[in-house]
């Protein structure tokens, strides 16, 4: 009997090829994000395209002056990725998720232990969020968090980092434009001008 060949479509060079061939975020997945979000003061988990990503050389401008974590913090520029790298990263993903908590403390801008501990919390959050989608097939997930790494009470830079399966870059580190995405998804958000006012903090989950 002849055999029969059966030849297998070879991918184009350069195609992304992802477990989840950008299938998008279902129902199931997002309800199992939330559960655990929870756990670590995530509110909500939005998806959204990548698209509504708003990048601007001027955010690197609040990093490089009037922040203490530039050249000081590996999640911080200058260590992190150039404006050129990062838009050739953003064109690899097409779905990102934006994880939201809130603080309504008058003291959440101070440098104090229960302030950091929060934000550990919150950025132990997102890195979990993260490897959770990456057992269920999102092999290209990678956090965006909130803030510069306050994991270490001094971060070890230059030195080599502590925590280097934590560490992560933040958001603002990406060049993201955050009040200009936030108004690209609809979202309403302000400077709090009061001590008493709700602070809210964001992180990204760039998922393909
Ligand atoms: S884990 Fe520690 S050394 Fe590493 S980036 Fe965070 S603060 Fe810096």
């Amino acid at each position: 009997m002849k055999k029969k060949i059966v030849y297998l479509p070879q991918p184009e060079p350069q195609t992304h090829i992802t477990f989840r061939s950008r299938a998008g975020v279902t129902d199931d997945i997002l309800a199992l994000l939330h559960e655990k979000g929870r756990q670590y003061g995530v509110e909500s988990v939005l998806p959204f395209r990548t698209d509504n990503i708003v990048l601007a050389q001027w955010v690197n401008l609040k990093c490089r002056y009037g922040c203490s974590q530039y050249n000081a913090n590996w999640s911080c520029p200058p260590a992190t990725p150039d404006l050129d790298q990062v838009k050739r990263m953003m064109k690899e993903y097409s779905t990102a998720l934006l994880l939201a908590g809130s603080q309504n403390r008058n003291d959440f801008y101070k440098d104090s232990n229960r302030n950091r501990t929060d934000q550990v919390k919150y950025w132990k959050g997102t890195v979990s969020l993260e490897r959770m989608l990456f057992l269920l097939g999102y092999d290209k997930a990678i956090s965006l968090v909130s803030g510069a790494c306050s994991l270490c009470r001094e971060c070890a830079y230059p030195k080599a980092c502590r925590f280097p399966m934590e560490k992560r870059p933040t958001v603002e580190s990406f060049y993201i434009d955050l009040v200009g995405t936030l108004k690209h998804l609809g979202i309403e958000t302000c400077v709090a001008m009061a001590h008493h006012e709700t602070f809210k903090y964001y992180s990204i989950i760039l998922l393909d």
